[in-house]
């Protein structure tokens, strides 16, 4: 009910917000608590105030998930627009926020600990099982996944078997990853590896894969920290045997890289390169959702990898989510502020 008022009111878009819980290892050499959530009714869970430097800055989004708020609590509130990918929308599901936000957290969960996963596994589930239960009605449906990722503006394929996927196996040709759309708002990627999937544990098994493939950098932040996107993109098919109506969704879930400023990252040398390339796709990222939440004419789509990568699943009446993720730590009150800022420019 609530996203179908939210969706009626405001489009297409929506932002959640999340604040994670104060962790253990969290630096605490600042005190204090620097978020607060107002609860008059009209504010109630949509609204969060921060503090930094002594002022108040309030921001209200479609949701905002305290952070006592578990997995499923998330989850709840989202599989509505992964059922509405096996219905035949395109959707995009991003998480923002600086490194050590709960980006990764909100999409993949923790590791080994089934009850604190998260909404990649989650829809996966949901999907496999709504396919089954959609059987009896002659719903037959096809799925296929794609996982890359978005590194200094190149795309790099996570799934792919050559140990190193930019080269071609006689050394020489780079492989382009060249994006194309065609006439019905599919998208291709050449030489992209695409993977026909039946089960989240096959889904499981490729992500799997696609971490360990992934590039990860050390910064002063210490901890490792993602610089490039995450993109995970499944693909569905559906054709009903007895009236012949199909479908063809998109589901796209997003993991983006860290969105912390330069200074605070301490970048010099490729470091400074890396953050120059996410800092451009963020805020095309941003650009083009506000362009199309203000019904714009031009959406500068172009200006980025990942915009246009995902073109045809933002435009149009396709479905997008952003989630803003946030650190309750009083060190972090400036980047928190900022990515405040920015979910509310999208908002
Ligand atoms: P990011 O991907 O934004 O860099 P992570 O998802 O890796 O951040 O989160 C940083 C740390 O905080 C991880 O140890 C993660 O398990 C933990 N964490 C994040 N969000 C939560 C949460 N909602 N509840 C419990 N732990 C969390
Ligand atoms: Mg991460």
């Amino acid at each position: 009910k609530l996203h179908n008022t939210i969706l009626e009111l405001k489009g297409n878009i929506r932002v959640f917000c999340r604040v994670r819980p104060l962790l253990p290892d969290d630096n605490s050499s600042v005190e204090g608590k620097i978020l607060s959530y107002p609860t008059s009714t009209e504010a109630l869970g949509r609204a969060v105030d921060i503090m930094q430097n002594a002022q108040k800055h309030s921001f209200t989004f479609d949701r905002v998930f305290m952070p006592d708020a578990c997995q499923e609590d998330v989850f709840v509130e989202i599989s509505q627009l992964v059922q509405s990918a096996l219905d035949g929308y395109k959707v995009c599901i991003f998480a923002y926020g600086q490194t050590g936000s709960g980006k990764t957290y909100t999409m993949m969960g923790k590791p080994g600990q089934p009850e604190q996963k998260g909404l990649i596994p989650r829809s996966l589930e949901q999907i496999f099982q709504t396919r089954l239960a959609l059987q009896p009605q002659g719903w037959k449906y096809e799925m296929q996944v794609s996982m890359l990722e978005i590194y200094n503006e190149t795309i790099r394929d996570l799934l792919s078997t050559n140990r190193d996927s930019s080269r071609m196996e006689n050394g020489s040709a780079t492989k382009q990853y060249a994006i194309k759309h065609d006439a019905n708002g599919n998208t291709h990627v050449s030489d992209l590896t695409v993977v026909d999937v039946c089960s989240t544990k096959e889904v499981s098994y490729l992500l799997d894969r696609a971490a360990n493939s992934r590039s990860v950098g050390k910064t002063q932040m210490n901890e490792q920290s993602s610089r490039s996107h995450f993109v995970f993109t499944m693909r569905i098919s559906g054709v009903n045997e007895s009236t012949e109506q199909q479908v063809q969704g998109v589901l796209n879930l997003i993991d983006l890289a860290g969105s912390e400023r330069l200074s605070k990252s301490g970048s010099t040398g490729d470091r400074l390169k890396e953050t120059q390339a996410i800092n451009k796709s963020l805020s095309s990222l941003s650009d083009v959702i506000f362009a199309l939440a203000k019904k714009e004419d031009h959406v500068p789509f172009r200006n980025s990898k990942l915009t246009y990568l995902l073109q045809p699943c933002l435009g149009g009446d396709s479905k997008t989510l952003m989630f803003v993720n946030i650190s309750p730590e009083p060190a972090s009150a400036g980047e928190s502020l900022c990515s405040l800022r920015f979910a509310a420019r999208v908002n």
